[in-house]
């Protein structure tokens, strides 16, 4: 029976190899950091400098993390072996939804196996067909999936495009007959991760309340070092009051392991409790997962010194980098595109890279816009200024290198 599916799935797969949008994975054989040992699948690795990672806050191994889940792994074992409301909610399970609550200012938190489930859960439970979804074009696919599984109507605006979401809020309000919708939500990322741009969440929130609309951020890239303290964009731009739902993940700053958390107001995070599927149907978070990043927050919470790397590093970046003579994106996050339009060259550059020693990754269409090809550069507090000063003098002789090819 499998004999056709087979043909035509090898058909498909060399079709995508062809088109060159091929994900072939790079085997890295040490713990993620500033330096690690990576190499094709099946080859030596040889060390590099990574500049790829969502490692943020360069925590993915601090031995302080790794201490508490040691810890952990002791005290509470491997696993929960149940869904939390069958037997699976331990002590730990509700610290860190406190502490989250107490890190974001929010009234509850509920924790999911990631952040893609988050957003999986959110939307179902408390958009019907009488309501309405306002998305932001560039939303992370996990929120695309999961609005399209709510019967809400859906609306998306143009990134960032407040005049737009303006446009979409009034098709919205003519919703049931003139009537509006019952509910309407905006929903947006804190920071689009292909550009490093933060959504303009103060106009946003005016327009919610122009509109009478909830609004949603989903603070993935933000999360624990944006901010005064860490706690996102919403804070960054001083609107965290107006947040009704905040989403966000364990897995980039905050550890990198996994996991995700839907916060915001009270009834909201009890109703996902009782109807979030994800929540009701998939595994609780590992003990040493959940003790790991409790000690992620309170390290985040206590000091502001790896923030303080983290942007002193992306600014070093972006100089060097323009002293240099490269196209960035403009920006204040870690982030930093390094524009080079055709697909062909941001890959040749990428591979010249990584001969020099920078593991980087280029993005190109359909990721990213046609003629809008780059390579995302990801700073972390983990680096060194000479770890970034390498990464410069890596771009400079790739460039050099393909344009004497
Ligand atoms: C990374 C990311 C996610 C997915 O987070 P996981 O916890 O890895 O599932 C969701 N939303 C945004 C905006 C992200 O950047």
């Amino acid at each position: 029976m499998y004999t056709d599916l087979k043909d035509q799935l090898t058909a498909e797969l060399a079709e995508i190899e062809q088109a060159g949008t091929f994900k072939h994975e790079r085997v890295i054989s040490t713990a993620q950091s500033n330096r690690i040992t990576a190499g094709p699948i099946g080859r030596d690795g040889a060390e590099v400098l990574n500049f790829c990672a969502n490692n943020y806050l360069g925590l993915a191994d601090d031995q302080r993390l790794l201490d508490a889940a040691k810890t952990a792994l002791d005290e509470r074992g491997f696993g929960m072996a149940s869904v939390r409301f069958i037997c699976g909610t331990q002590d730990l399970h509700l610290e860190l939804e406190q502490a989250v609550s107490a890190f974001l200012g929010t009234e509850d938190t509920i924790l999911f196996s990631s952040c893609f489930d988050a957003n999986g859960a959110v939307f179902e439970p408390l958009f019907g067909k009488e309501d309405a979804i306002i998305s932001d074009e560039l939303n992370h696919a996990s929120l695309i999936d999961g609005i399209r599984l709510s019967k809400a109507a859906r609306f998306r605006y143009r990134n960032g495009d407040l005049e737009d979401l303006r446009a979409q809020l009034e098709a919205a309000a003519a919703l049931n007959d003139g009537k509006g919708a019952r509910r309407t939500i905006i929903v947006t990322d804190g920071v689009f991760s292909m550009d490093g741009y933060l959504a303009p969440l103060p106009g946003i929130c005016d327009l919610a309340e122009e509109f009478g609309a909830l609004v949603m951020v989903d603070d993935s890239h933000a999360v624990g070092f944006m901010g005064e303290s860490g706690a996102g964009t919403p804070e960054h731009f001083g609107v965290s009051d107006k947040i009704d739902i905040f989403t966000g993940t364990f897995g980039k700053a905050l550890g990198g392991a996994s996991g995700g958390y839907v916060a915001g107001r009270r009834e909201i995070v009890a109703m996902l409790r009782q109807k979030g599927r994800p929540y009701l149907f998939s595994n609780s978070l590992a003990p040493a997962i959940v003790a790991a990043t409790l000690a992620a927050l309170e390290l985040v919470k206590g000091s502001g010194a790896l923030r303080e790397t983290l942007f002193r590093n992306a600014e070093l970046f972006r100089r060097r980098m323009g002293e240099e003579g490269f196209e960035l994106l403009d920006g204040e996050h870690a982030i930093v595109p390094v524009m080079f339009g055709d697909a062909a060259l941001a890959g040749r550059i990428a591979d010249q890279m990584l001969e020099h020693g920078v593991y980087v990754t280029a993005f190109s269409y359909p990721v990213v816009p046609q003629g809008k090809a780059r390579i995302r550069v990801q700073l972390s507090a983990a680096h060194t200024e000479e770890d970034v000063e390498a990464a410069v003098q890596a771009f400079v002789a790739a460039r050099d290198a393909v344009q004497a090819a």
